[in-house]
């Protein structure tokens, strides 16, 4: 199976795709995880990555593409991967069918976690991740029982540096140019799951969980 999370910045994709992949058993795959990662070693796609990042706009197409294209090669990823953050506008979709219809492979199912724009600032903005373990708290709704320190592991807490207040708005600004279109992109290829985004993070797993056995694709 092969299935991609679409939603803003903040909607909880990256939460709520984890939680899917593992209990569906599939590869997560999250473009900013990979770029972050490359960031944390130093490497030269890290380097190239690392000023749009912080500016908060798309890495370039061609470097993106190509990234995810070779994870997706990886052997974890051949019964099925949960795409998170890719693709991020029309001609990132566009290369991914091109490379999977050479591979015999097809986008299943697309998951849009749908939040309004005003949760989806508070949601950044108050957002502090475990850099052990990458869970997500949020100072308001969902803090730690200790400051600064992880209520699953220990580890310690910090700030995404492009989650400032503007950054985050440009982010969202992003994705509205450019990431949205391609809800009406999977939607008339008969692909597009729609969940409401508000709930606890268990109560939208078990939402995303229920509408990927039903099926109910939303037609346009
Ligand atoms: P994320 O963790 O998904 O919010 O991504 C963090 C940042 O990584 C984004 O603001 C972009 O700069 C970059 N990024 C992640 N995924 C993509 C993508 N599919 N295309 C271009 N840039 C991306």
């Amino acid at each position: 199976m092969y299935t991609i999370f679409l939603g803003a910045p903040g909607a909880g994709k990256g939460t709520q795709a984890a939680a899917v992949a593992q209990e569906l058993n599939l590869a997560h795959i999250a473009s900013g995880d990979l770029f972050r990662q490359a960031l944390e070693q130093g490497t030269e796609l890290g380097r190239q990555a690392k000023s749009y990042m912080e500016k908060g706009v798309l890495v370039p197409d061609e470097i993106t593409i190509q990234m995810v294209l070779a994870r997706l090669s990886a052997p974890d990823c051949e019964t099925g991967v949960i795409l998170d953050g890719f693709p991020r506008n029309l001609a990132q979709a566009e290369a991914l069918d091109k490379a999977f219809v050479e591979q015999n492979k097809a986008i299943d199912k697309v998951v849009y976690i749908k939040v309004s724009e005003e949760e989806l600032i508070k949601r950044l903005s108050g957002r502090w991740i475990c850099r052990r373990c990458q869970t997500v708290y949020n100072i308001i709704d969902s803090p730690p029982e200790v400051r600064g320190k992880c209520d699953k592991c220990g580890g310690e807490l910090y700030q995404r540096p492009d989650d400032t207040p503007q950054t985050v708005k440009k982010r969202i600004e992003v994705y509205f140019a450019e990431t949205a279109p391609l809800i009406d992109y999977y939607a008339r290829r008969g692909k597009l799951l729609e969940i409401d985004g508000k709930g606890s993070v268990d109560e939208v797993t078990r939402r995303i969980v229920a509408v990927l056995h039903k099926e109910e694709f939303v037609t346009r």
